[in-house]
């Protein structure tokens, strides 16, 4: 039998209003609103005081002014928000090397191997929570299941200050009562579906006649009764964040050709932003690196060897900027400009762009909506969508106030 894995799910509380709160004391205890400030703006996050009134995420700032005319609004501050963030996450990797970020304030974590060595669940959620306090000075919730649909829905269930442990024993009991919609992966299209078609409960959709749900659901219906009977495979996919992305190339003839330097960076610093953007990351830190095709100086006017091999000198430039990119025509501007910047009389052999210093773009996103509109949302939001569905969508691009109403509205909200 497969031996059965411990997934904790972690989600901050109220992340950007519980932050803000705890900066500025004078607004504890009060309905603090974050991120609708502008006419057109709309919730970001809500105080647990402001969700009294009814203000939730993602609802449109008149709204929420309507709802709770003396809350206190304030702009999101996302340089903010990402710096807690790092810290929340470096908490997370006390406990297991397998840390999946969903969102800025929100990871799923395999414990399963650690959880002996913090002496059981209990004990380990325990000293997470404390830890995460401890740090920042916020409040996470936390929900342990044997996977991650069920630490996530134990997580959701216990909030604010939550801690909920589910058994594998006490995994049915807990979901089969359920509406459908609170299955993690059922949006509200699909739950809407189920319900029109008498799947009321998650027991209901547990039990089902397959051949029955596949009408309503075409091919999926499978893997939804798997999710109700809390049968969720998807493992925590761990990320080993990459140092840095680089591409090389090695002439067969020594060049000093201008246009074709220009253009082996241009290709390189294409390749690189390309990968970049497969990934998900923007760079602050561009390196260029040339090879010499012979020896500089006189005193190294015999060729070195190493191993057989000649070495030949390499040089490299640097340059970090402001705001990370993960654009090529502005990684080879750069690229170009540090090469100028060697000055560089002979000719090399090699050349190579590396970008480093990486920043995930999801949160670098955040801080560049209200200054970089040129970027299109729509790529983003697809990437993240393809890696952790469309509910870590709308939690990972927490910025709602840059999002129009009726895209909100055709994302399902
Ligand atoms: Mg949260």
């Amino acid at each position: 039998m497969e031996r059965s894995r411990v997934i904790l799910h972690a989600d901050m509380d109220a992340f950007f209003a519980s932050v803000e709160q705890r900066d500025r004391p004078e607004l504890r205890g009060r309905p603090v609103i974050v991120g609708a400030t502008s006419a057109r703006g709309v919730v970001a996050a809500a105080s647990y005081e402001a969700r009294e009134f009814g203000v939730q995420s993602a609802m449109p700032g008149f709204r929420a002014r309507e709802l709770c005319p003396g809350g206190v609004f304030l702009r999101s501050d996302m340089r903010k928000y990402a710096r807690v963030s790092e810290q929340v996450q470096r908490v997370f990797e006390e406990f297991t090397d397998a840390v999946q970020p969903l969102a800025l304030d929100e990871a799923f974590l395999d414990v399963t191997g650690s959880v002996a060595l913090f002496g059981g669940v209990l004990p380990l959620a325990r000293l997470l929570k404390r830890r995460v306090r401890e740090e920042t000075g916020l409040v996470v919730s936390v929900g342990v299941g044997p996977s991650k649909l069920v630490a996530k829905l134990a997580c959701t269930l216990g909030k604010p200050d939550g801690l909920l442990i589910v058994p594998e024993h006490a995994v049915r009991p807990l979901l089969d009562p359920l509406p459908v919609r609170r299955l993690f992966g059922v949006g509200p299209v699909l739950a809407a579906e189920l319900e029109r078609a008498g799947f009321l409960s998650v027991g209901a959709l547990a039990t089902a006649d397959v051949a029955r749900l596949t009408r309503v659901v075409g091919a999926r219906a499978n893997e939804l009764v798997a999710l109700a009977r809390g049968e969720d495979p998807r493992p925590v996919e761990a990320e080993r964040a990459p140092k840095s992305y680089g591409e090389e190339n090695t002439f067969e003839r020594d060049v000093s050709a201008r246009d074709v330097i220009t253009a082996a960076l241009t290709a390189h610093a294409e390749a690189v932003a390309r990968r970049l953007r497969h990934d998900g990351y923007v760079a602050r830190t561009i390196t260029v690196k040339a090879k010499l095709g012979r020896a500089r100086g006189q005193r190294l006017a015999r060729t070195p060897v190493l191993g057989g091999e000649p070495l030949y000198p390499v040089v490299t430039r640097r340059t970090t900027l402001h705001l990370a990119t993960d654009d090529g025509a502005e990684i080879a501007q750069v690229a170009v400009k540090c090469y100028d910047a060697l000055g560089l009389a002979e000719p090399v052999r090699l050349l190579g762009v590396t970008a480093s210093n990486l920043q995930q773009r999801a949160a670098e996103q955040l801080e560049l909506f209200a200054s970089n509109r040129r970027r299109a949302l729509g790529p983003a939001l697809d990437a993240i969508a393809r890696r952790f569905g469309n509910d870590a969508v709308r939690r990972a691009v927490d910025s709602p106030e840059k999002l129009t109403p009726s895209l909100l509205k055709k994302r399902g909200e």
